[in-house]
């Protein structure tokens, strides 16, 4: 290909791109039937010979756009899904362009200078401590991952046991203490620094899972206390200023699992949810959920930033660190895409007004919901704290089945959980894209369905 084929080829990406965004508001949030089946399509023996750029492309697009879901648009409501800010989305284009490996400073000066400004940035919307290190990682998975390697690291070394060297086996034991209602995720990332779940101790949750402050167990200092900004059902937030307090008191590290529920400081509205939450020793958040930041961005944030760049560094006669920050010092992989880029590029184009107007829309927005399921009959479940909506209609079979057929009939897309027991729609308001009036086609549909159900 030459130079005009290349740029004819990224000409006809942007129409198609531009087309699919233009599709995206009247556009059915799950795939239809058809579209699916089309993916059959894919699935042929690898190629022999080469194929044209161009057709690779149309390819793409003809069978991939349309079984694509509508996460982007405003009326995806499943798990915890952010969209994605114009922004970002243009910014991922010009980083695609780029193709930076964001591994080391001299391989990128500016992945690695954008990464800094997000990682303060981000401190000083969730109102963390701005001398805190960060990295930037896939997901809340690997951030909490991440931020719990610095825990290990941080709480052996004071013990006198270098697990850097030494590893775990004979290693002093490490307690581990969560809530009753704490994210898979972070009892993955724990399983995966070898403290599996039997090591838990588990503390029981109020009825928003909250973790009951009075339920603690006696801390030994030698403890990772894992608590929660933003239970995933029901948007709760732990207590964090009592369970900060008599974790240091006995010199136990806390960490935070607040993958969206963190962002919530970004609001004076929302604010004193997050109280407490900066005394602690590590966070884990996620930048693809609510500030809307595009897939893939985490962010592992450690007040004590020697214990993560000792747990995560990895040195080699053929790197040659500068005097600065190293992003691979602070990840668990090396090379990786430049992500900071769209991170940076939504935060810039928010602004703290922005990025308050943002998480205070999609909490109304759940509000919203909420107040239309209550008037139209229907049980809702949770507080509705910030944008999580718990709901049921009826059994869980009924409840399962109107979930499903809203899932079909396109108009929004919600997914489902149990909550202490009972089965439930979860509705969770996390894209920048969702309106008034995206709420109400949805909380119309969701409503003719289940009085048909
Ligand atoms: C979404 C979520 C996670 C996992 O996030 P990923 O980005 O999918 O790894 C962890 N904890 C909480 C509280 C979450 O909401």
């Amino acid at each position: 290909m030459n130079q005009r084929d290349t740029s004819a080829l990224l000409a006809r990406a942007a129409e198609l791109a531009t087309r699919y965004v233009s599709a995206v508001p009247e556009r059915r949030v799950s795939p239809s039937e058809a579209a699916l089946a089309a993916l059959q399509n894919f699935h042929e023996p690898f190629p022999e010979s080469s194929c044209d750029p161009q057709e690779v492309l149309e390819m793409l697009d003809g069978i991939g756009s349309p079984a694509t879901v509508t996460t982007t648009g405003g009326r995806y409501f499943g798990f915890v899904i952010g969209a994605t800010l114009p922004a970002a989305m243009a910014a991922n284009w010009l980083a695609a362009v780029w193709g930076q490996n964001a591994a080391l400073r001299v391989m990128s000066p500016v992945a690695a200078e954008l990464e800094e400004i997000v990682i303060r940035w981000t401190c000083e919307a969730l109102g963390l401590p701005p001398s805190c290190a960060g990295g930037l990682v896939t997901d809340a998975t690997l951030a909490n991952f991440t931020a719990l390697a610095a825990a290990r690291y941080a709480l052996l070394t004071r013990e006198g046991w270098n697990v850097i060297e030494d590893g775990l086996f004979h290693a002093p034991p490490i307690e581990v203490v969560a809530g009753a209602e704490v994210h898979a995720s972070a009892l993955k990332a724990l399983n995966m620094l070898g403290m599996g779940r039997s090591r838990i101790r588990s503390v029981e949750v109020d009825g928003q899972g909250r973790m009951r402050a009075d339920k603690l167990p006696k801390i030994s200092r030698n403890t990772i206390v894992c608590i929660q900004a933003g239970n995933v059902n029901t948007g709760a937030f732990d207590p964090a200023a009592p369970i900060c307090e008599a974790a240091h008191e006995r010199g136990a590290w806390v960490h935070v699992d607040g993958a969206f529920g963190l962002w919530a400081a970004a609001s004076p509205k929302y604010r004193h949810l997050m109280n407490g939450f900066e005394q602690a020793d590590s966070w884990a958040t996620d930048a693809h959920k609510w500030p809307n930041a595009s897939y893939d961005c985490g962010l592992a944030i450690v007040r004590n930033g020697e214990a993560l760049r000792a747990s995560m560094g990895l040195s080699a006669a053929y790197l040659v660190p500068g005097t600065k920050r190293e992003p691979m010092q602070h990840t668990p992989e090396a090379s990786r895409r430049a992500r900071g880029v769209e991170l940076w590029a939504a935060l810039k184009s928010l602004g703290r007004s922005g990025l308050a107007r943002l998480v205070e829309r999609t909490c109304a927005h759940a509000q919203q919901f909420a107040a239309g399921l209550r008037a139209a009959g229907f049980d809702v479940l949770n507080e509705v704290v910030i944008n999580q909506v718990l709901v049921t209609f009826g059994d869980a079979r009924r409840t399962q089945e109107v979930m499903r057929q809203v899932q079909d009939e396109g108009t929004c897309w919600c997914s489902g959980t149990v909550w202490q027991g009972k089965t439930a729609m979860r509705i969770s308001v996390s894209s920048w894209a969702t309106t008034a009036d995206d709420v109400d086609r949805s909380l119309a549909a969701i409503v003719r369905i289940a009085r048909a159900t």
